[in-house]
């Protein structure tokens, strides 16, 4: 596995600044949030993303690290509106500034549409889904650029009653199967999955058991953490996901990609003075789960 971490948690600070501290603290891989520049890439043209994209890879070169995963936009695609299909174009779009950034997977989130969550509606969903999917598989595949679709939620994460399931967002992909069922829709290598571990604790699910059901197509991550009640994206250990089932899992289903902190609650409120030090404290803390999982001696316990 390879340590990492999204460049969200350096929102505040411009892309080139980001890597010098982080390479500091260790880190020599991560998942480009390309959602952070949204709003300015709906202000360009393709030329001109495609020339951000190379000075960003330059940046990247400059520092000797790698962008293997990257966040497409965060929105719902079924969303009614014009702004969901501006939105997805520029998504498309992505998909070809991954290959300048030497990105191998862009994560996006299935689209999600109010309903019973019966027969009909959940083939609405899956087809519906697999149309969009493929719109970006498309632009993906002549640079062999993959899509990871992300389990999310599909439960209000203010929910009192963490062990009452409701389906209240129509959100396809919050379970394991419905993301297996996508992929075997699609019928292409180049789809596979991010898990993100805090969205599954907010569903409630069995991590290890999902893992392992997901195997060879689990191909990037977003780890943090969370009491199980909302999504509240900190550090390992700061909430109630049990790391060690976990870490046992992604073992036991030889995962080898990237193993990417998504933690901005856990740098976003620190003075600037302290943000290099969690920094290297959430290197050496994913160091120690990443040694777990290989079984090193000494990381046991
Ligand atoms: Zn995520």
């Amino acid at each position: 596995m390879q340590i990492s971490t999204s460049l969200n948690i350096f929102t505040r600070r411009p892309i080139a600044e980001a890597f010098a501290p982080a390479t500091a603290a260790g880190f020599r891989t991560f998942d480009f949030h390309s959602c952070d520049f949204r709003s300015a890439l709906l202000q360009q043209t393709e030329d001109e993303e495609r020339a951000w994209a190379e000075s960003v890879r330059s940046q990247a070169d400059r520092f000797g690290v790698s962008l293997p995963q990257m966040h497409a936009p965060i929105y719902n695609a079924f969303a009614p509106g014009g702004d969901a299909e501006v939105l997805t174009r520029l998504s498309i779009r992505s998909m070809r500034t991954a290959a300048v950034l030497g990105v191998r997977w862009v994560v996006i989130h299935p689209g999600a549409l109010p309903g019973s969550f019966d027969a009909a509606h959940r083939g609405d969903l899956l087809s519906r889904n697999v149309a969009f999917l493929r719109r970006l598989l498309d632009a993906g595949a002549p640079n062999g650029i993959g899509l990871a679709i992300e389990n999310c939620t599909d439960r209000a994460s203010s929910s009192d009653n963490p062990a009452q399931l409701v389906r209240n967002k129509g959100q396809m992909g919050a379970y394991p199967e419905e993301l297996l069922e996508l992929i075997d829709a699609c019928g292409t290598p180049l789809l596979g999955v991010c898990w993100d571990t805090g969205h599954a604790q907010v569903q409630g699910l069995d991590q290890a058991a999902s893992l392992r059901l997901l195997g060879p197509h689990l191909k990037a991550t977003h780890i943090h953490d969370n009491d199980g009640r909302a999504d509240q994206h900190l550090l390992p250990f700061n909430g109630r996901i049990k790391w060690p089932a976990l870490m046992q899992a992604l073992h036991d289903i030889d995962y080898r990609g990237p193993f990417s902190l998504e933690v901005h609650n856990a740098f976003h409120p620190l003075p600037e003075e302290l943000k290099d030090t969690q920094l290297r404290f959430a290197h050496e803390l994913c160091t120690y789960l990443v040694n777990r999982a290989a079984g090193v001696a000494g990381a046991s316990g």
